[in-house]
């Protein structure tokens, strides 16, 4: 998780963890770790999350096997393949577009259609340059860069442990011999220009998140939504990062999408002003309804959960997952808590989703540089607010009044204006006014559908067609998010009763799930086939479909079909009018 900083007064408001970062790299960068000056704390401060990487081998076995799977089946191709590709840019294929397509469509489903308290939103990738100012992507959206003058390397100086020297690749770059500039700070944002004219004037970027467009859009989704807090926007979308160092497959991509919802609370001194306390968080592992109550450790906890449930649902088991809760001094200063929810992937266990809870830095911000007020109005505040006792009047005014100073003041707002400001602010509560507060889960597309892809990968072994046990490559995907979701095969291809049935079931199937229809080659190739697209069921039309079934209880039956499991390869007998109603339910 990138921290940024606040816009126009970048110095001032430096992160501890930025610094310390800064201070180690500087530390590196003159030799004095060499002689034992890093500490302790910049150690756990600056390279927590570079620790966990550095577990990783330098070859993958795995990973090379997954990269070839994804070329060989039409999963993942590189971008511009044909002209010598283009390093952290991928193109998904005939599979890998109908796997992302189901992720995103069931994050939508679960973040929106499920609940009722949350509204979509789709915006531009390019938007007005202040919106990249006021969040401080334009002074802060950096990492730290170093160039290799020997082998004119350009890498990111908190990764050099774990990226081969491309001259000497059984070396990390931070072990090899060549010599190094000091670090930099890098601008991850793609510039382009709006309009004829290039000059500065006209610069604008590809956004690097979808987060802020929802921030400059809050109040017109507030208006048209008629949502009241608290309440999300949620959004899916391309996020571009001129990453230093591309790497891990698609994991660190410089084009990727993100899902990203801000759920927006109320402060809680305003919880506390309506409902008399602040209630704690449920207990872990469970699954509570929302309480007006609810502080924003308790939202944030929520969300956590809610987002571990969805990973389960679609096949990421919790044994495969791992919570890392960022330690007060890597929080950026803004952030009143940060869970990292980290997949273990063959090359080391890494972030597919982090949750913050962001306070209500983005839209103070947004309101402070675009002059427009980013507050809401809330009757049951004003309501409430009127009857409480004077001494509690004064107790939450004054925790209200402290926060928004913090905030003004780490602006660089001159201190007595600051001052003023938060007073007015903390006198609004009396109207019923405030700014909410805002816990963002905020997941990428292409991890997870990577994540997901190793999590699916295995090698099992399985009968051919003659009872010779032969090695098999599959998927094994939740069938909720399965490219397709079932094989259809007649028997044999020159058998035109056999071919007629299966597309008449073909057609049956269509309008209710993805169906791929095969009839070449031996019976045993196509499933194998499918077992490497992993797909989860296949139907096979044979002959005892058209003459009736030869021995047991459904003996004489006709209309029936082989339905088979790719997990285990085992088959089941079922009439044709009953396959909607049994896949369909294992499917959504
Ligand atoms: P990292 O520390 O790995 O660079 P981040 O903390 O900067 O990630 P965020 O800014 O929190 O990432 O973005 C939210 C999510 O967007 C991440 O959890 C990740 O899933 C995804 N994401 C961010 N950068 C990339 C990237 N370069 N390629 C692919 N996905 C990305």
């Amino acid at each position: 998780m990138r921290k940024l900083e606040d816009c126009e007064q970048p110095t001032r408001t430096v992160t501890f963890f930025k610094r310390k970062l800064q201070d180690v790299i500087h530390k590196i960068s003159t030799s004095d770790a060499a002689a034992g000056t890093v500490t302790s704390v910049d150690r756990t401060v600056c390279m927590a999350k570079t620790v966990r990487l550095m577990a990783e081998p330098k070859e993958n076995v795995v990973m090379e096997k997954i990269v070839s799977l994804c070329k060989r089946r039409g999963f993942i191709y590189q971008s511009s393949e044909i002209y010598g590709g283009i390093n952290g840019f991928w193109d998904y294929g005939p599979l890998g577009v109908e796997l992302k397509r189901n992720v995103k469509e069931l994050w939508w489903n679960v973040m929106t259609h499920q609940r009722d308290d949350v509204a979509g939103l789709d915006a531009t990738i390019i938007m007005h340059p202040q919106i990249w100012k006021a969040s401080g992507h334009v002074d802060t959206f950096t990492d730290p860069m170093i160039d290799c003058k020997t082998c004119k390397g350009r890498f990111r100086a908190d990764q050099t442990s774990e990226i081969p020297c491309p001259q000497k690749p059984s070396k990390m770059v931070s072990e090899c011999h060549g010599e190094k500039t000091a670090p930099r700070a890098f601008n991850l944002m793609f510039q382009t220009h709006v309009g004829p004219v290039q000059d500065d004037s006209t610069i604008a970027y590809l956004r690097p998140e979808t987060a802020q467009a929802i921030f400059a859009q809050f109040k017109n989704v507030l208006e048209t939504s008629r949502q009241k807090v608290p309440f999300g926007i949620a959004q899916i979308g391309k996020a571009f990062r001129n990453e230093v160092t591309p790497r891990n497959f698609t994991f660190r991509s410089r084009e990727f999408e993100q899902m990203e919802l801000e759920f927006f609370i109320k402060p809680d001194e305003v919880v506390e002003a309506i409902s008399g306390r602040i209630e704690g968080p449920a207990p872990a592992g469970s699954s509570p309804e929302p309480q007006p109550g609810w502080g924003w450790e308790a939202w944030h906890k929520y969300w956590v959960e809610e987002r571990i449930r969805f990973y389960e649902g679609i096949g990421l088991s919790r044994a495969t997952l791992e919570e890392y809760w960022q330690k007060p001094e890597e929080l950026a200063h803004y952030a009143r808590a940060t869970v990292d929810i980290l997949f273990k992937f063959p090359f080391g266990t890494q972030e597919l989703e982090g949750i913050a809870a962001r306070s209500d830095f983005d839209l103070s911000q947004h309101a402070r540089c675009s002059g427009k007020s980013m507050g809401v109005f809330d009757d049951e505040l004003r309501g409430a607010w009127s009857k409480l006792e004077e001494s509690k009047k004064k107790e939450l005014g004054e925790r209200y009044y402290k926060a928004r100073l913090n905030y003004l003041t780490r602006t660089g707002m001159d201190a007595a204006e600051a001052e003023k400001q938060a007073r007015g602010d903390s006198e609004n509560l009396a109207k019923g006014q405030y700014i909410p507060h805002v816990i963002e889960p905020s997941a990428g597309v292409d991890r997870l559908i990577l994540a997901l892809i190793c999590n699916a990968y295995s090698e099992d072994q399985m009968p051919d067609e003659k009872g010779k046990l032969e090695t098999r490559v599959v998927l094994k995907f939740h069938p909720r998010v399965a490219p397709i979701k079932v094989g259809v095969m007649p028997l044999l291809k020159n058998k035109p009763e056999l071919v007629r049935k299966a597309l008449e079931v073909r057609d049956l199937l269509r309008p209710h799930m993805n169906v791929f229809y095969d009839d070449a080659g031996a019976i045993g190739r196509r499933y194998r086939r499918q077992d490497e697209a992993g797909t989860p069921f296949c139907v096979t039309i044979d002959f005892e479909t058209l003459e009736g079934i030869k021995e047991g209880p459904l003996s004489g039956r006709k209309d029936t079909v082989t339905v088979r499991y790719r997990d285990d390869g085992r088959q089941d007998r079922m009439a044709i009018t009953e396959l909607v109603d049994f896949l369909v339910p294992k499917i959504r």
